[in-house]
């Protein structure tokens, strides 16, 4: 709360009274906290595989160049380092596009059941050297969403790429979709059977940069954005997302999205 006081004169009679402004910044001031927060994390992440890069080259310098074994390995380290950065940078500028409201949506009548089965194919590689079971079930009938396909293809394979990454060898992943009473929104959900997320971490897990383990996330290739991004896609459709998820027993992430997009639609 800041408060602000002002006398006020009267000529010959003094201070007659005062003003006093009571206002009420802890909205702003956790927004600019948050921004802080925001940039002091990109900078890190940027970071981060700038100085491997850096020292790896270093190292090439001062002589594994003559190794050929270990300069080949030294340049596959900075390779996907470059890779992470490109990744981190892409994401950034994804989530920029959709904060500022530029990304206007291309919504087009799409086919649910093909869509999910797209999906599924896209990741049947990595399925298959997993050993990880995918499945594709949806309410008969359940026909057409008129949403934007690439970024409903961008946010469901954020879904399934963590459903993946998260998922021992063997599991099973199920995307399925449903509709609501009313018929006018689909639920998409993608479950997975893989270790799950602490109670704890789940209500701050859709913030940007938050991981449960920040270390196994670098591994698996993770820019700790894929969840931040795939909320605002939601919203920028006007539907919601939720998670569920119990510790080693497996994470489910939820989706709902209008059938229709009569508001939007005639603007366009
Ligand atoms: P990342 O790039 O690290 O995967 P995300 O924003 O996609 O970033 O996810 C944030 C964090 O949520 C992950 O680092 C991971 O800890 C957790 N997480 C997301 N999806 C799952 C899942 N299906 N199973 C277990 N943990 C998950």
């Amino acid at each position: 709360l800041r408060v602000s006081f002002t006398p006020v004169h009267r000529r010959g009679e003094g201070m007659t009274g005062s003003i006093v402004v009571l206002q009420d910044v802890t909205e702003q001031e956790k927004l600019e906290q948050s921004r802080r927060e925001f940039v002091a994390n990109v900078s890190h992440e940027l970071r981060t595989p700038l100085t491997t890069i850096k020292s790896y080259v270093e190292a090439l310098d001062d002589g594994a160049l003559e190794e050929p074994q270990l300069a080949e390995r030294f340049v596959g380290v900075i390779r996907d380092e470059s890779e992470r950065m490109i990744r981190l940078v892409t994401d950034l500028l994804h989530l920029s596009r959709l904060d500022s409201k530029q990304a206007t949506l291309r919504k087009q009548p799409t086919d649910i059941v093909e869509m999910l089965e797209d999906v599924v194919d896209r990741f049947s590689f990595q399925f298959r050297n997993r050993g990880i079971v995918a499945k594709v079930e949806a309410e008969d009938g359940i026909g057409n969403v008129v949403i934007d396909r690439d970024q409903i293809d961008q946010l469901l394979d954020n879904l399934v790429s963590n459903a993946v990454k998260y998922t021992p060898d063997g599991g099973e992943v199920t995307l399925s979709a449903s509709l609501s009473e009313t018929k006018q929104m689909v639920h998409l959900t993608v479950k997975d059977t893989g270790m799950g997320i602490p109670k704890k971490d789940l209500e701050r897990i859709f913030e940007r940069f938050y991981r449960v383990d920040k270390a196994r996330s670098r591994n698996m290739g993770g820019t700790g954005l894929g969840l931040s991004i795939a909320r605002e896609i939601v919203r920028a459709h006007g539907g919601d997302i939720r998670i569920e998820s119990e510790w080693n027993v497996g994470t489910q992430v939820t989706f709902s999205l209008p059938m229709t997009f009569e508001g939007s639609e005639a603007s366009e």
